[in-house]
């Protein structure tokens, strides 16, 4: 059995943990999670809870599939590891290149590998610099991302990452990044429909590629859904509208799927199938492995690898990578969670049961502090206000999502607190009797939650 006490304490005294209020933590300690099972994870104490997390956007194929552990051990087994380098190469990565290859738009066929969301967005931007370069453009540098994305932290992750809070404290590439304003729907300007909302946004696009010039500007990167800075849905044809000017300026589109790709809204890739959008780049990592191993990838066009990688344009080498690129006990829990994914048609009950949950969520508006349920299938939020009306928010202090969050906890469910939001990105094998429970949990959280900042 676990010492608990003595793990407590030695997490307390070693673990540096990432995203965390050191004052917070150091008073209350942390939880630590032991278990899991499907859509439960159980702490130390003997609580179970629902998942409402997917452990961080991850788990989407559930916990606990022994099938995915199995094919990791057998891999690890056989030939844990060897490098990628050159002319090198394992079984599972060359099988999931494949499988990306076809799973992706039909123009992405090909697959760079990293070890995760914030590594992914690096190469990829480093893959952008030597396409140019190649191209004999080397002035194409310059990435415009937006306010409030969330694309990692890796220094040029970050940099890409406009959520100010997260880089008050860190330096940031300012020469090679330029931020847009988020597609926020619920915070537009007041008087503005959200067609002329759309209008907005891409005159900005417009706007900012005559200031800085199309020559020196390499891609946009944008999120389908936006997620971290607060699950944000563009307004109706956005992402179109901007694919459009990129192309018309020689700008490359890099689609950052790291949380919507792999079903969380019913397909694998949402950029085609949900935007109707064709990507020169999508990224993707989290859901790619569930979570059993860390990997991501970077699927890139036919277009740009003619220029990276054909034997006609000799000269250079593409000096990037890293020594996990395509690690063998990654790649072969990723084929084994994608073979789930298709077996158990998981994209289909994310298309089932997701309008399902959005519509219950929404019930939950009557509550006093839920400004705005938004989201679209398990991609969902409810963003907290102080006033509907004025869509005033409350307090810092207040710390209204993290009573929320914890008022559920309490009750057996584990939803994420980002400021004053409650994200809900549970595993994809929810059922409508899951979202029914999720949502009596919920509406007695928020119920505890007014009634705590009354006192
Ligand atoms: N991109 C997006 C859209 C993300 O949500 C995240 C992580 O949440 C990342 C990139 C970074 O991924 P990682 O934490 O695996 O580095």
């Amino acid at each position: 059995a676990l010492d608990a006490q003595a793990l407590w304490q030695k997490d307390r005294d070693h673990f540096i943990h990432p995203f965390t209020d050191f004052s917070v933590f150091l008073e209350q300690g942390c939880d630590l999670i032991t278990d899991s099972d499907g859509i439960y994870v159980q702490d130390a104490k003997g609580n179970r809870f629902i998942d409402g997390i997917a452990g961080l956007w991850c788990v989407n194929v559930g916990h606990g599939r022994a099938e995915i552990g199995q094919a990791m051990a057998d891999q690890a087994t056989r030939m844990a590891y060897f490098s990628t380098f050159n002319n090198l190469s394992n079984a599972p990565a060359a099988e999931l290149a494949a499988k990306l290859a076809e799973l992706a738009p039909a123009h992405l066929n090909h697959v760079f590998y990293s070890c995760g969301g914030s590594a992914a967005n690096d190469a990829t931007i480093r893959l952008v610099h030597y396409y140019f370069n190649r191209l004999g453009k080397p002035n194409k540098k310059r990435i415009l991302s937006r306010n409030n994305a969330y694309h990692g932290t890796t220094y040029l992750a970050a940099s890409l990452t406009g959520i100010e809070s997260n880089n008050w404290a860190f330096d940031t590439l300012d020469h090679l990044v330029t931020h847009l304003s988020e597609a926020n729907c619920y915070r537009r300007p007041e008087g503005m429909s959200e067609a002329e909302y759309c209008d907005h946004l891409v005159q900005e696009f417009e706007n900012t590629i005559a200031e800085i010039g199309a020559d020196n500007i390499a891609a946009f990167i944008a999120e389908p859904i936006m997620g971290a800075g607060g699950v944000l849905v563009a307004p109706e044809g956005y992402h179109k509208r901007m694919q459009a000017v990129c192309r018309a300026h020689d700008i490359l589109l890099i689609a950052d799927e790291v949380v919507t790709a792999f079903g969380r809204l019913g397909h694998v890739f949402a950029s085609e199938a949900v935007f109707d959008t064709q990507p020169d780049i999508i990224n993707c990592a989290k859901g790619l492995s569930s979570g059993y191993a860390p990997l991501g990838a970077t699927l890139i066009s036919d277009a740009i690898y003619e220029v990276l990688g054909t034997p006609q344009r000799k000269g250079g080498v593409l000096s990037t990578g890293f020594t996990y690129s395509g690690h063998p006990v990654s790649c072969a829990a990723a084929l084994k969670n994608i073979e789930i994914l298709e077996r158990e048609r998981i994209c289909e009950n994310v298309r089932e049961v997701g309008p399902y949950l959005e519509q219950r969520l929404k019930t939950l508006s009557h509550h006093a502090t839920v400004g705005d349920v938004r989201g679209s299938h398990f991609m969902m939020c409810l963003e907290n206000v102080a006033d509907k009306e004025t869509r005033e928010l409350l307090p810092v202090e207040a710390r209204v999502g993290d009573r929320v969050a914890a008022e559920a906890q309490q009750r057996g469910l584990i939803i994420r607190p980002v400021g004053h939001l409650n994200i809900v990105s549970p595993p994809l094998i929810w059922t409508r009797e899951t979202v029914d429970r999720v949502v009596a949990i919920l509406d007695e959280a928020f119920t505890a939650t007014t009634a705590s900042l009354r006192k």
